[in-house]
C-alpha cells in the first residue's frame, strides 16, 4: 500500500529523493516523531550543498544535504540536523541485484517442475508476467508456492496486463520522455510528411482520441 509520495530533486547532484509515508512508521514510534525516507541514487558525486559524495558522508551532512534541497535557509541547516533530527545512514549496494538483466531460466520458478516439498519464494524466484521491487512479488511467490504444494483451490491475485494494453504503452511511452510528445520528436522532411499523413488519417477517430487523452500528440 503507497501511503506517501516519492518526491526526487532531479536537478541534484546526488539524485536525492524523499518520501514521508503514513505516520508512525514503527509502532514504538513516538506520536511527535516524524520518520523521512531520504535516498540517493549517485553516492560517488559531490553534494550540492555538503561538498562530498553521499556515500562518505554521516547521517548529519545527508540530513543536511536534504535540508538545503527543501529550502531551509542555509543559517538554520546545521543547527537543525544536528539537533532536531537523527539521521541514520544505510548503504544499499546489492539492491541493484533485483534488476540486473536476466534469461528466462536464471532464475528458478517459485515451485520447479517435479518439486512436491519445497519452493522459492521472494525476488529472485520466477513469476509469470509479475515485476520484482514490490512486496506484491513476494506475496505473490509465496501464496504460488502454498497453493501448488497443498493443491489448494485458489487463484493467485491477478498481475495487471499492462505489457499487452495499449494504453499503458502510451502512457508509458510518453513518461520515459519525461513527458514530451513523440511527435515532438526531431523528424527529417520525409518523416515529417508521412507524420502530417498519418495525423491526418486519423483525425476526428478514436485513435486520435486515444492518442489525444494519453498526449502522444
Ligand atoms: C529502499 C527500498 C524501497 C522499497 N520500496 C518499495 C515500495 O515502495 N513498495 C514495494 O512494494 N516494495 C518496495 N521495496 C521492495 C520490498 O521491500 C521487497 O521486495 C520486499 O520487502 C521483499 O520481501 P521478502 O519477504 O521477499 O524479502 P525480505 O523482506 O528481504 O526478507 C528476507 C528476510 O530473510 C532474512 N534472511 C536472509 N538470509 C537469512 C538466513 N540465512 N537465515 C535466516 N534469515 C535470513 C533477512 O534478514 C530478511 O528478514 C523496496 C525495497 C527497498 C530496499
Amino acid at each position: 500500500v503507497v501511503t506517501g509520495g516519492i518526491v526526487t530533486v532531479k536537478d541534484s547532484s546526488w539524485l536525492m529523493s524523499w518520501t514521508i509515508n503514513r505516520q508512525p512508521q514503527f509502532r514504538q514510534q513516538p506520536k511527535d516523531h516524524c520518520l523521512v525516507w531520504v535516498y540517493a541514487l549517485f553516492t560517488d558525486k559531490p553534494g550540492d550543498y555538503v561538498k562530498k559524495p553521499m556515500r562518505e558522508c554521516t547521517g548529519k551532512e545527508i540530513c543536511m544535504e536534504w535540508l538545503y534541497h527543501i529550502g531551509v535557509p542555509e543559517s538554520e541547516i546545521e543547527d537543525m540536523a544536528a539537533n532536531s533530527a537523527n539521521t541514520v545512514p544505510v548503504m544499499m549496494p546489492y539492491i541493484d541485484a533485483f534488476f540486473m538483466p536476466r534469461a528466462y531460466g536464471d532464475r528458478p520458478k517459485v515451485v520447479p517442475d517435479g518439486a512436491v516439498n519445497f519452493a522459492f519464494l521472494g525476488q529472485f524466484a520466477e513469476t509469470p508476467r509479475d515485476t520484482i521491487f514490490t512486496t506484491e512479488y513476494s506475496m505473490r511467490t509465496g501464496m504460488e508456492a502454498v497453493y501448488t504444494l497443498l493443491n489448494v483451490d485458489r487463484g493467485v491475485p491477478e498481475v495487471w496486463g499492462s505489457v499487452y494494453d495499449v494504453r499503458d504503452l502510451l502512457d508509458a511511452t510518453v513518461k520515459l520522455r519525461d513527458g514530451k510528445k513523440p511527435i515532438d520528436m526531431e523528424l527529417n522532411l520525409v518523416e515529417k510528411m508521412a507524420l502530417k499523413k498519418v495525423l491526418s488519417k486519423i483525425h476526428g477517430t478514436d485513435i486520435e482520441k486515444l492518442l489525444k487523452e494519453y498526449q502522444v500528440i
